[in-house]
Parts: C-alpha cells; sequence; structure tokens
C-alpha cells in the first residue's frame, strides 16, 4: 500500500528532454489547493485533501504527460477546475485520484479504507469512463455514450470530473499526436460540451466548443476571431459606456446591480452564421449585457426601467425566470436601442441566477447545509438533473445504440419544441426544427412522400420553422416516391436528414439502373443475343457486383460498358459497335460497292460518298457524325478512314497533313432511314428524377442512348455526357432543344470530339 503521509512539498522537476519551446506553468503546490478550496468553503476538511494529494502524486510518481510534465500536474489542474466550480472535497478528492486506479497500482479497496467508500464509488466510475474512452472508435461511440450516461447518473460528480478531465485534455491537446486530435475535438464537440450545456455549464460549454473548433476548422476559428477583435476594438468606448449609463439608470431609480459586457464566443458566433447564413455587423451581434440585482423582485423592476429608458425591440422579449429552461437556466432577456443608437442585448439575474448560468449543475452540488447527499439535493431542486435521469430512463430501455447516438447528439442536447399532429400526439422536435423534420419524425413514409403542410390550420412551407405548441398537418402525396435531395439540407435532426439521403440514394439508384437496364437490353437487341436475368445472375461474380441491380446502376453510371456486360455473359461475344460504324472485313468492300451507284445497298453500310478504298470507316470516336455535319474523312494508314464533322477539333492534329484528308459527303437521299452517332453534353440540377427526365425527353423523341457518363461537378450540378444514336442533324437539334425546355436542365451542347 502506498504511504499516505501528511505533507510533501512538491518541486516541478521537468524530466530530461521535455519540450523546452514552451515554458510549463508552474505546477500548483499543495496548499494552493487547499486555499483555493478553503476560500469558498470554509470547512473543508483540509486533513482529506492533503492526503489524497500525497496519495495521487506518488501513485503517479515518474510518470509523464505527452507534453513532458509529471502526470500529477494533469489530476491537479482538473481538481484545480474544479475548484473554479467550488465544488465539494469529495469531488476534488475524485478528481486528484481519477486516474490512479486505471494507471497505477492503486485499488479501489485501497480507496475506500484510505478516502471512504463515496470517494471510491467517484473514482470507480470515472475508471469505467476512461476504459471506455480507450475503446471508443466510431462504432462504439454510442454504446459507450450509453454507458457514459449510466454511469454519471448514479452521481453526478462524475460528470463533473469527467467534464474537467475533458476540459484539461482540450487545452493541452496540441501534445497529443496529431492523428488523435480530431477525434478528441469532434468526440467533445459531439458530447461533452452539449452535455455540459445540458447540465448549464455554459462556461464550461463554451471553452470545450472553443477549443474543438479551434483544432477541427483553425480557418475558420480565426477569421471569426479576426473580426470579433475589429467590431470589439470599435466599439471600445461605448462598451463602457453602456455599462456606465445602464448601472446609474438604474441606480438612480435605486437599484444596486452589478452591470457588464460579455463578448460572445467565437464558436456560437460561428454555428449562428453557420444557421443562418449572416455576418455580423452589430455590436449586439458580438456583446451582451448582464444587470444582476438582489432578488427576483428587483429583476422585474430592473426591466421596467430598461423598457421605460429606452426603446424595444420587438419580439426579443423572453422570461426565462417564470420559466427556466430546462437546464435550470433563468433570466430576463430582452433587446433594446441603447445609447449610440445601438440594439444592446440585456439578461437581468438575480446573483444565484448569475452563477447557476456560468456554473450549472455544479452551482447544486455544493449544497446547503442539511440538504441530504447532492445527489438527493439535486432530484429535489434540477432540471438538469432531472433531465439526465429521465435521458438515463430512455437510454435503458433503447434498443439500438447507433439511433440513440444520434438522437442523442443531435436533439436531446437541444432545446426543444413541443408540437402536435391533428390528432393530438406530442412530437418533440430540437428547436430550430421545421415541417420536414416534424413529418420525419411522424414515420418515415410521411417525410418522404410529404409535399406541403398547414401549420395551425394554414397552409406553409415545408421549411416553416416550427414553434411550441404549433399543430401540423403534414400533405402527402403517393406521386412522390423520393423527397427532393435539397432537403436535407433543410432538415436539421438527424433521423430526417439520414432518411432524406437513404430515399434519395435509392431513388438515384433505381434511375441508374432503369437505364443502365435500357442500355444493355438495346445493345444485346441489336447484338440478337439473347438477355436474360438468371444469365447475367451467373456472371456476376466476373463482373465483381452483387446483384443485377448493382450491374445496371454501373452501367446507367457509365462504371461498366454494355459491351463488358455482354462479354461476361458470353465470353464469346465481340464488341458490336465496330461492326456497325467501321465494318469488320466485309465493310470496307461493301462501301466500296455502295459508292458505285448500281451496287446494292447494304443496311449496315455507312452512306457516305468519296470513298473509294478497301481501308474500314468508322465515326469520329469522340462525338461522332451525322447527316446533316459538313464532314472530311481523314485516313489513318494500316487502320482506316475516320469520318470528322469539319467543326472538330480533333482535325486540329492533321493539318500538317493534308495527304490524308478526303473529301467526303452523305450519301442518304433515299436510304432507309438509320441511325448516327453524336455526342452531346448536359448540365443538369442534381435531384432526384432529373437523370430519368433527360432520358424520357430523348426517348421520346426517337433517340437511342448508346452511353452514359456523369461527373459531378459542384453539389448542385451534374455533368452528364450521353451518346446517342439519331438519324440526323435536325434530329439531334430537337432533341438538344427538348432537353434545354426542360427545368432541371441548365446547359445543352454538342460535344465533338
Ligand atoms: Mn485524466
Amino acid at each position: 500500500m502506498l504511504a499516505a503521509t501528511e505533507s510533501v512539498a512538491v518541486a516541478p522537476t521537468a524530466p530530461a528532454g521535455a519540450r523546452p519551446a514552451k515554458p510549463r506553468a508552474r505546477m500548483m503546490r499543495q496548499y494552493d489547493l487547499v486555499e483555493r478550496v478553503r476560500s469558498y468553503n470554509p470547512n473543508t476538511d483540509e486533513d482529506l485533501l492533503n492526503r489524497a494529494y500525497v496519495y495521487a502524486m506518488k501513485a503517479h510518481g515518474s510518470q509523464t504527460r505527452a507534453s513532458g510534465d509529471p502526470y500529477f500536474s494533469h489530476p491537479l489542474e482538473v481538481a484545480a477546475i474544479l475548484t473554479d466550480l467550488k465544488l465539494d472535497d469529495a469531488t476534488i478528492v475524485a478528481a486528484l485520484l481519477h486516474d490512479t486506479i486505471e494507471d497505477t497500482e492503486a485499488t479501489r479497496a485501497e480507496i475506500d479504507q484510505l478516502f471512504g467508500p463515496e470517494i471510491g464509488a467517484l473514482v470507480e466510475g470515472l475508471t469505467k469512463l476512461k476504459r471506455l474512452e480507450l475503446v471508443s472508435r466510431e462504432a462504439k461511440q454510442a454504446e459507450n455514450l450509453r454507458k457514459l450516461l449510466l454511469a454519471i447518473a448514479d452521481d453526478v460528480r462524475v460528470l463533473l470530473v469527467k467534464l474537467a478531465d475533458r476540459l484539461h485534455n482540450m487545452r493541452t491537446l496540441e501534445f497529443v499526436p496529431p492523428e488523435s486530435r480530431r477525434r478528441i475535438a469532434e468526440e467533445t464537440l459531439d458530447i461533452y460540451a452539449p452535455l455540459a450545456g445540458r447540465m448549464g455549464m455554459q462556461q464550461m460549454r463554451e471553452e470545450l466548443e472553443d477549443l474543438s473548433f479551434r483544432m477541427l476548422d483553425p480557418e475558420a476559428y480565426s477569421v471569426v476571431m479576426q473580426r470579433l477583435d475589429a467590431l470589439a476594438e470599435r466599439n471600445r468606448n461605448l462598451i463602457g459606456e453602456i455599462e456606465a449609463q445602464l448601472s446609474n439608470n438604474l441606480r438612480h431609480n435605486g437599484l444596486g446591480t452589478r452591470v457588464y459586457g460579455r463578448r460572445k464566443k467565437p464558436f456560437s458566433i460561428w454555428t449562428k452564421m453557420e444557421r443562418k447564413s449572416v455576418g455580423f455587423e452589430q455590436l449586439s451581434d458580438i456583446f451582451g449585457f448582464r444587470i444582476v440585482v438582489t432578488d427576483v423582485a428587483a429583476c422585474y423592476r430592473a426591466l421596467g426601467i430598461v423598457h421605460t429608458t429606452w426603446p424595444v425591440v420587438p419580439g426579443r422579449f423572453k422570461d426565462y425566470i417564470s420559466t427556466p429552461k430546462q437546464n435550470d437556466y433563468r433570466s430576463i432577456h430582452t433587446t433594446v436601442i441603447g445609447p449610440g443608437n445601438q440594439r444592446v442585448e440585456l439578461q437581468i439575474r438575480t446573483e444565484e441566477m448569475d452563477q447557476i448560468a456560468e456554473r450549472g449543475i455544479a452551482a447544486h452540488v455544493f449544497y446547503k447545509e442539511g440538504a441530504g447527499s447532492p445527489t438527493e439535493f439535486l432530484k429535489r431542486e434540477s432540471n438538469a438533473f432531472a433531465w439526465l435521469r429521465h435521458t438515463v430512463g430512455i437510454l435503458s430501455e433503447s434498443a439500438n445504440p447507433e439511433e440513440f447516438l444520434e438522437h442523442t447528439k443531435l436533439e436531446l442536447f437541444h432545446d426543444q419544441v413541443f408540437c402536435f399532429t391533428p390528432k393530438g400526439k406530442l412530437i418533440a422536435l430540437p428547436r430550430h426544427a421545421n415541417v420536414i423534420d416534424f413529418a420525419y419524425a411522424v414515420h418515415t413514409d410521411v417525410g418522404n412522400s410529404a409535399v406541403g403542410c398547414k401549420i395551425n390550420g394554414k397552409f406553409a412551407p415545408l421549411s416553416s420553422e416550427l414553434q411550441n405548441g404549433d399543430e401540423v398537418e403534414v400533405l402527402t402525396s403517393e406521386a412522390q416516391s423520393a423527397p427532393p435531395s435539397a432537403w436535407e439540407s433543410l432538415a436539421i435532426t438527424g433521423k430526417a436528414r439520414a432518411a432524406i439521403r437513404r430515399a434519395t440514394r435509392t431513388a438515384v439508384r433505381d434511375q441508374y439502373a432503369g437505364l443502365g437496364r435500357r442500355i444493355v437490353e438495346r445493345l444485346f437487341e441489336r447484338a440478337k443475343i439473347e438477355y436474360a436475368d438468371d444469365k447475367l445472375k451467373g456472371a456476376l461474380p466476373r463482373l465483381a457486383r452483387a446483384s443485377i441491380d448493382d450491374v445496371m446502376a454501373a452501367v446507367g453510371r457509365g462504371e461498366i460498358k454494355a459491351s463488358d456486360v455482354a462479354r461476361a455473359m458470353y465470353p464469346d461475344y465481340k464488341e458490336e459497335r465496330v461492326a456497325r460504324y467501321a465494318g469488320k472485313k466485309g465493310l470496307a468492300a461493301k462501301l466500296k460497292e455502295k459508292v458505285v451507284p448500281e451496287a446494292p445497298r447494304s443496311p449496315v453500310a455507312i452512306p457516305i460518298r468519296g470513298i473509294n478504298s478497301d481501308l474500314p470507316v468508322k465515326f469520329a470516336p469522340n462525338g461522332g457524325a451525322v447527316p446533316g455535319d459538313r464532314i472530311v474523312g481523314i485516313v489513318t494508314p494500316g487502320e482506316g478512314i475516320t469520318i470528322y464533322p469539319i467543326q472538330s477539333p480533333a482535325l486540329k492534329d492533321f493539318e500538317e497533313e493534308p495527304e490524308r484528308w478526303l473529301d467526303v459527303r452523305w450519301d442518304i437521299e433515299d436510304s432507309t432511314p438509320q441511325r448516327f452517332p453524336a455526342r452531346i453534353k448536359v448540365e443538369n440540377v442534381n435531384e432526384p428524377g432529373a437523370l430519368a427526365q433527360i432520358a424520357t425527353v430523348i426517348a421520346e423523341h426517337d433517340g437511342n442512348i448508346d452511353n452514359i457518363s456523369m461527373q459531378r461537378r459542384s453539389p448542385d450540378f451534374t455533368e452528364t455526357t450521353i451518346d446517342l444514336e439519331v438519324y440526323d442533324l435536325k434530329h439531334l437539334s430537337a432533341i438538344i432543344a427538348q432537353l434545354r425546355a426542360k427545368a432541371v436542365v441548365a446547359r445543352v451542347e454538342r460535344v465533338n470530339g
């Protein structure tokens, strides 16, 4: 057993080879810690604190952190953070000991014996959480969060130490290997910061958010900081003046107050900018003022004075004193046009409310004398704690941890709005949710087929933000099988987003599969071979696809060619296309016959005059040529003649070789209708159905699609290259004109290779 002696002075000696670049802050001394606690808790058990300090320091011995600091500096800093939250002795001691069971030879039994079972239980809870973290990866995250919440529900002080632990780790994140930093910051932003907010611990939440934000998006962080600084600098005098005017005015009316301005935090500004796509230009965008008075009655008196002195900005008044937030937050909010004609945001509250607003549940934990255990006290006094227990209740029933995570990350940690279906069913949604979220919360099918809505009996757009108490009727249509993909960015709940993503992905895939099937069937028809699903099923391994639909979708997307499908099914299948346009052996001979007027026409011949050789003839590989185009032939010795429209940029390559140019022209006067290859490029809006519309236009106008390939150029537009078969230039132009008339089509161009 480790000896726990009375007092040991700790000299923070840096181990050899430690980072010299950043001078470390002096490690806190034993008596510093005791002093900090005594400053808010005169009844502190100094002996207990001293014994824990020495025990933890000895237990960690010569261990060091990634920064090179002695390991013990970490539990000590964690304890210090908790003294800022003014927590009780047991919590401070648990902080000092929080890593001992996991990382040193200390045991639960020993801690129980030395410090008592209350502290032993806290340390064990923290040990469990630490073990969770060690296996924490995305797949496990949901289950871990579940365990975390279960662990902290027994004693919320476990959460407080855990948050302080995470805060210190975030403050020293620069020493962690770069590959882990991101994961830690994301986890902090996803779970710990919202959890702190949920517990009403505003300062903790903000610092966790800003540290994560700076790690995850350093560029955005510095942009926000620069603008914040510039705006604060510009308004420097004004801030002091507003503070002075407010407090003079209130004092003049007999109210003793404390007034102070407070800068908003980078992350909260950033999320607001993102959510509302706005910048920040006004002082009120970055500064809020607090009026702290002695009691509740004084809050309302202060409000009266403020409202009769300066014009009120309508719609901004909120009374969280009469209706506290779920995280115990209480204040009156209002905005006035104050000194200097500036919008001034005000929060009016008592000293106690101010404490709870900053420290949240931590302000309750250091309970009043005779109130019983903190847990008992919290059960009675704290909404936040009630919420926690409620969530844990849901949790222990929840079957699917992933779903729970999605739900929890995005929803439970935000303030909620409560809405109703026409039948009176309650639907709880996060604040800022809209009707799309509502529809998906009712049922995925309702979301997928939603086309309109009524809010409180009035027609409204589906993007309307919902307010507490709204009754929402979602209007659906069977004609809509998949939601517009743009909804994904409109929805704010994880459930709706995931469902929209799933539905649009399926719809797009179905389209590609349909298109692919058409291409494949056409090829088989032309090649006069039989197509059968069963036969393709047998060829799936050769195509490395899992299902027939996968194959068809891949063809539709242009990832594999229809001829590859044919070859996989019939290994001796030969590419058909060459035979049609270039001919195999006999084609040149037939051509030769063809240009002799009396020769019989061949249905597969290329009707072109001016060719008088045995060479095979083909059309420009990238873009083809159609009757109506002015054309030239280019001879490639040993290969054949390629027909180009004269506008083809490819012809530039042959300018130096006039001997290769052949004058040719079409010979189609009385031929039976025959199709020719052409290529177009369509720029279309990314939405389900766009591709189907394009394919339909082409089919309805008797064009054949021979091949298709798509490139996404931006989140909103896709460029689709389509190889077509048409009768002639007029036919092609008609199809292009029809495509251009479609709303989903932004641009159509003919492509010449
Ligand atoms: Mn730790």
